[in-house]
């Protein structure tokens, strides 16, 4: 199973929870909050900025890829809408027709600056889902991905399976990875994804989240492996509207292939199923503040 081949990674990963973890990188102040669902500023350019132009085309090429269909703009009716209070929704793909997917990238082990190049280039989105003892040695490089227009979501302190845990422990690490998160990067992350996708649908882990802030729980439908995905569906193809969970991995994990190499890999994949990618936050309306 995918969970297992998770568990063995998520142990060589979050190792260091005890002492001798490095310092978290020195931050200065947290990036500055953008309100959901407004459009990115001009850092970005909207996902429905057109066909890619020539720049974007040589970009592209750079990497060795065929381009992405343009992804449409997003709804402006919100498939999914949160609320502010009461249970929480649990979701691994959201209802549209639009031919689009969305990449999240979970835990945060490897930091690649030539990752952070390569979406600097393809402006493909992502959500990071951020687990606090992978990436407190470093919250500084997830902070340009941040600035591309990409959300920062909770994944824990440190990986556990949150099934094991008290109620109490379950608190502890979706709170503490909401406090941090929120410091580091100036906004509070809006959507909450457990280890392995254990305990998503208990009552008790859906009330642990409901107290710490973020207001969904999400899975997903494929898992990029190294340059296929393992799809939940018998038929082996992706279906509009489907999560894409991947990793921050490298060379160690990824059998001698690097972060770009994988990336890379996931685009040609759904590129050659006529895919585009969209942003998921793009589909998903805040509650009311
Ligand atoms: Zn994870």
């Amino acid at each position: 199973m995918g969970a297992l081949a998770l568990l063995a990674f998520a142990t060589a990963c979050g190792d260091n929870g005890g002492g001798g973890g490095a310092a978290p990188a020195a931050t200065t102040a947290a990036a500055t909050p953008r309100p959901t669902g407004a459009a990115p500023t001009s850092a970005s350019a909207p996902p429905s900025a057109g066909a890619p132009a020539g720049a974007d085309a040589a970009a592209w090429a750079k990497w060795n890829l065929t381009p992405l269909a343009p992804a449409p703009a997003p709804p402006a009716d919100k498939p999914i809408k949160l609320e502010r209070t009461g249970p929480v929704p649990v979701f691994s793909d959201v209802k549209t027709s639009d031919k689009v997917v969305f990449i999240t990238i979970d835990d945060g082990a490897e930091k690649d600056p030539k990752f952070v190049e390569m979406l600097t280039d393809l402006k493909v989105p992502i959500s990071m889902f951020l687990t606090k003892d992978i990436v407190k040695n470093d919250y500084g490089y997830f902070k340009p991905l941040q600035a591309l227009g990409n959300h920062i979501q909770n994944h824990t302190v440190d990986h556990p399976v949150m099934s094991k845990l008290s109620a109490d422990k379950q608190k502890a690490e979706i709170c503490d990875d909401q406090a941090a998160l929120t410091q580091q990067y100036g906004t509070a992350p809006l959507l909450f994804r457990p280890p392995f996708g254990d305990g998503a649908n208990t009552p008790m882990l859906n009330t642990s989240v409901q107290q710490c802030g973020p207001r969904a729980i999400v899975l997903w439908r494929e898992s990029m492996q190294i340059h296929d995905m393992q799809y939940q569906a018998a038929d082996k193809k992706l279906k509009p509207g489907d999560i894409v969970l991947a990793h921050f991995r490298g060379p160690k994990e990824l059998k001698g292939a690097t972060m770009t190499q994988m990336f890379g890999d996931l685009l040609a994949r759904i590129q050659e199923q006529g895919f585009s990618v969209a942003r998921l936050e793009d589909y998903i309306q805040a509650p009311a503040s």
